[in-house]
């Protein structure tokens, strides 16, 4: 089947019929509930862009298979040029959504096509699972499906080693193996964009290691959303049902978080990438090298994110005449810095590319990991508080689209109107800036910014024990026994 259109991603949604939750009720359908219609266009709009004559040789590229035109995200890239086209295809899905979609489908696509070339890593935990991880990147791409993904277990205890003791556990678990498949009960956090996703990828990240006798949490899996027993519980939505006018951001990109739960839920054999391997699995994210190819989308998105918050600024500065502001040059410029040095990055991480021993161009880590660290910690928090201190109180003086059509109108049109900007495009505009970074769609923004790619500490430990920092420290000490 050639790249999906808008039209066709709904349907699926539409007939598959996954068990989601939201606010002690059960949804019918998805696609037209209040609190996810708006993100579920979105995504359709996105697959659209995939048919959009403008577009569509960016976006999509020939199927080694059926020579359809299926998504760019799924391209295995063999050269640096390879990455650049992704990254092109990549920058335009991001730039639809000013960067706030972190879960467009390309995250995940790009995280099956590096398993797809890593065959004989499966293969070594059992010979059988090199072919489900190989078919399973080719239906993906051919039926262009969008994922959600979980790895992390609640954590009842903080108690080393509680994840190994089965009575004790809440962790998705191997409850039994059967002819048909394997059997795994539990739950799970996080799945962002579970509700409006096709399948769901369960597999282990390198943050939270699995102890030596954990062998019935070791493994790696994708199911479709709505296999019997699985069902999703969804946070309250930051999606209020309002207009684009007051709520710009939350009532487009909206892609729901929620908790999962397995209640006994037979995976099939042939959806079984990893099982019952505790080295293999703690060794997953290097020997596969997805989060290479994770940290190039993510950063591809960081630098439209910023782009758009650097425009939000401008325009903000330049609606309330404070750009003469030396302060507000300053602030605004520090966004600049911010935007150059995640774009310099991302180039440096595609201009020192390497090929992996399973032939794959893969961009250079040193440079996205710097990049995902700074943002995640200093740059994304830096730039909301930013917004806030550019915007102070118009970010609160702040009439609705319904006040406009009252018989205040003309009071709220003389009073709120600026040199530059009508009352009512200044409200349009400062609506944005609220809903990026006061509302609880911008709260919600920035804690996705910290922590979705794992908790930056335990990142920052990851970065100081395998950065070779030995040749630094050679020259430091060369410096010392350096006697004239
Ligand atoms: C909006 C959002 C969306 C997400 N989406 C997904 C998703 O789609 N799929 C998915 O799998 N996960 C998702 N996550 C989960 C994400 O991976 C985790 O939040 C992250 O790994 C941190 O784990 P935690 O939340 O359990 O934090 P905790 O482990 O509870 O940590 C809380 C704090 O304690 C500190 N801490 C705790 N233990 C240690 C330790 N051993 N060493 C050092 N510091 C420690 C940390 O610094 C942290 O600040 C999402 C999270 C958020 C907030």
């Amino acid at each position: 089947m050639p790249a999906r259109t808008g039209a066709e991603f709904l349907q699926g949604l539409k007939e598959a019929q996954a068990e989601v939750w939201i606010r002690g009720e059960r949804v019918d359908d998805v696609t037209s509930h209040k609190s996810l219609q708006g993100c579920a266009r979105s995504l359709a709009s996105l697959y659209d862009m995939q048919h959009d004559p403008q577009l569509k040789s960016e976006m999509t590229y020939e199927s080694p298979t059926t020579e359809d035109p299926v998504g760019l995200s799924f391209l295995v890239p063999r050269s640096t040029e390879d990455l650049e086209k992704r990254r092109a295809m990549m920058t335009n899905w991001a730039r639809s959504s000013c960067g706030m979609m972190g879960r467009s489908p390309d995250f995940l696509n790009v995280v099956i096509t590096a398993w797809g070339t890593a065959g004989e890593f499966f293969a070594r935990n059992r010979p059988e699972f090199q072919k489900n991880v190989e078919d399973y990147y080719v239906y993906a791409r051919e039926n262009d499906l969008t994922l959600t993904h979980t790895l992390l277990n609640f954590q009842k205890s903080r108690r080393a080693g509680v994840i190994d003791n089965i009575d004790e556990q809440i962790a998705l678990t191997i409850v039994k193996e059967t002819d048909a498949g394997v059997v795994v009960k539990g739950s799970r956090l996080l799945a962002t964009l579970g509700p409006l996703s096709d399948e769901i990828a369960v597999y282990p990240t390198r943050t939270h290691m699995v102890g030596e006798e954990a062998w019935r949490q070791s493994f790696a899996f994708a199911i479709p959303c709505n296999t019997p027993g699985m069902k999703f519980l969804c946070r309250e939505s930051v999606d209020h049902g309002r207009s684009s006018f007051d709520h710009p951001l939350g009532s487009r990109f909206e892609e729901m978080d929620s908790i999962v739960i397995f209640d006994n839920v037979l995976v099939p054999w042939e959806r079984m990438f990893l099982l019952g391997d505790v080295e293999i699995c703690n060794t997953y994210g290097a020997q596969t090298g997805y989060t290479l190819h994770t940290g190039h989308q993510v950063t591809t998105r960081n630098v439209a994110k910023t782009e758009f918050m650097l425009g939000l600024a401008s325009l903000m500065v330049k609606t309330l005449g404070s750009g003469d502001i030396d302060v507000n040059q300053q602030r605004v410029a520090e966004m600049i810095v911010y935007l150059e040095v995640t774009k310099a990055c991302l180039r440096a991480a595609e201009a020192d590319a390497f090929e992996n021993k399973w032939g794959v161009t893969c961009p250079d880590p040193a440079p996205l990991n710097a990049a995902r660290q700074l943002f995640a910690e200093t740059l994304y928090p830096r730039m909301v508080e930013i917004v806030q201190l550019l915007g102070s109180s118009s970010l609160m003086a702040l009439p609705t689209e319904a006040d406009f059509e009252t018989v205040l109108s003309p009071d709220v049109s003389r009073y709120l109107a600026t040199d530059t900007a009508t009352a009512r495009d200044r409200a349009k505009l400062f609506h944005l800036a609220w809903d990026a970074a006061c509302s609880a769609f911008g709260g919600r923004q920035l804690l996705y910014e910290r922590y979705f790619a794992g908790d930056p500490v335990r990142n920052a430990m990851l970065m100081y024990s395998s950065y070779d920092s030995g040749p630094l420290v050679d020259r430091v000490k060369e410096f010392l026994d350096w006697e004239e």
